[in-house]
């Protein structure tokens, strides 16, 4: 066991710290997790197993304050690994009142999370053909908290969830409607917990009701895709049927002519399989300049004159210039764009090159706001003006974390009466005011 664990005191010693809900974000081999104040965002504890399941597995584990710390992890998979997780919590004196989950595929039936039960798990595990790497995990973590606490409320949040206002003709592919009726080939959109997030904050900072907003959001991490939100609600976004569709991302390609399956099929004699693999983990920036994934090292290179690299970043930046101004078609004007995640919050570079291609829609860049990253103007990037450029950081973990409070305190009300539950009301996640996180609580 870890320094940190070792030290701390023994748990009779410690008051229990209540009103925390424990995030989980269980994926293909790693286990991410976060205990936090659902109200003002404070971490108590958090971290990520990797290589779950692998005799080499490790558990890297953080108290704040403090140093992270990592240990090695008998191999055991998810239950093993979210056992000892729940055990090093409740040993540190902290009892969760929830855990939320991370969800990635809700199929058509999820439009909001939920509390989790026998039906919900089913639906999960229906949906798994559609996420075949990431639901079966999801749901792995769930089963392992329900083994080791079958008592602990737990509430499953869908990244497909907020994309159910998407109209027909956004979510529709002109395909038979058979493929649709019979096997839900449809578009379901993703990073929809994130774009929730980032919208209530973006009203926040703009001082206007999200209900009155026309905004395109660009979520830019190692999966890309933007979205356009009208009054509050998604209306359209680059990601479809899987995480694939889209955006260039960093290994996977975004949209391709579908009638390259049938073409490279004929020619390599790979199967469909084998050729969405290549889409999904050999393509996008990677496949593109041959040498990385990661944004740093191709805007590196190609500043350094890498020719692969300007023409990975060229690709990227036309591809998300196309689509912000394709999302605009579903909104009738604009009022903000909103860059987020890893390459959204922290790549000047792209924001810039982005911008320079849409000033046509009333966009144009501060250079200095852009290059401290909105730091000291609430977010602005773009020059005064009626359109606003905002980045806005992303916090999946607090919005996992308040869908937890707000569903366990509706299902349990004698939490809060008994002061087991947490301290303030939780702002709720919808749209509307409400859905508005008061700046106060986050920091501002
Ligand atoms: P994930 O989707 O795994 O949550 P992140 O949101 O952390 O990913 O984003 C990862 C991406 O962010 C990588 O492409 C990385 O290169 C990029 N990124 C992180 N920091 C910077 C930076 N300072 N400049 C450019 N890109 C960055």
């Amino acid at each position: 066991m870890g320094d940190a664990i070792r030290e701390a005191p023994a748990a009779s010693s410690i008051p229990t710290v209540t009103g925390q809900v424990l995030v989980l974000n269980s994926g293909s081999s790693s286990v991410k997790f976060a205990l936090l104040d659902p109200v003002t965002g404070r971490r108590r504890v958090d971290g990520e197993a990797e290589r779950v399941g692998a005799p080499d597995a490790v558990l890297r584990v953080r108290r704040y304050p403090g140093e992270a710390v990592t240990e090695a992890l008998p191999a055991g998979g998810y239950h093993a690994v979210i056992s000892k997780i729940l055990d090093l919590l409740a040993d540190a004196g902290h009892e969760a009142a929830g855990a939320g989950h991370r969800v990635v595929h809700g199929g058509a039936r999820f439009t909001d999370s939920v509390l989790v039960d026998d039906d919900v798990t089913d639906a999960i595990r229906s949906f798994s053909d559609l996420a075949p790497l990431q639901n079966p995990a999801n749901l792995a973590g769930i089963e392992a908290v329900r083994a080791a606490r079958p008592d602990l409320p737990q509430v499953a949040v869908f990244d497909t969830a907020f994309h159910q206002t998407m109209p027909p003709r956004a979510f529709r592919y002109a395909v038979p409607q058979d493929w649709y009726t019979t096997h839900q080939v449809r578009r379901y959109g993703f990073h929809g917990t994130s774009y929730r997030y980032v919208t209530g904050q973006t009203a926040v900072m703009l001082d206007r009701p999200l209900e009155q907003l026309r905004l395109v959001a660009a979520h830019l991490g190692n999966g890309c895709s933007a979205v356009a939100v009208r009054d509050g609600a998604s209306v359209d976004t680059t990601m479809g049927l899987t995480p694939l569709e889209g955006l260039v991302m960093g290994t996977r390609s975004g949209d391709v002519d579908p009638g390259l399956f049938g073409y490279l099929a004929g020619r390599t004699g790979m199967t469909a399989a084998e050729l969405t693999d290549v889409l999904n983990t050999g393509s996008g920036l990677l496949g593109l300049s041959g040498t990385s994934n990661d944004m740093r090292t191709i805007g590196a290179a190609a500043a350094a004159g890498d020719e692969r690299a300007q023409l990975a970043l060229e690709v990227f930046v036309h591809r998300l210039a196309k689509a912000i101004a394709g999302l605009v078609t579903s909104l009738d004007r604009l009022d903000a764009l909103v860059f987020t995640a890893g390459i959204g919050e922290n790549s000047a570079l792209v924001r810039r090159l982005v911008l320079a291609r849409l000033g046509f829609l009333g966009l144009a860049e501060d250079p200095e706001a852009n290059a401290r990253h909105g730091r000291g103007t609430n977010g602005r990037i773009s020059a005064p003006g009626p359109v606003q450029a905002l980045v806005v950081p992303t916090d999946e973990e607090l919005m996992i974390a308040r869908d937890t409070a707000r569903l366990v305190e509706q299902a349990n009300p004698e939490l809060s009466r008994t002061g087991r539950g947490f301290p303030l009301a939780v702002p709720s996640p919808r749209r509307g005011p409400a859905g508005q996180v008061p700046a106060r609580l986050l920091g501002q």
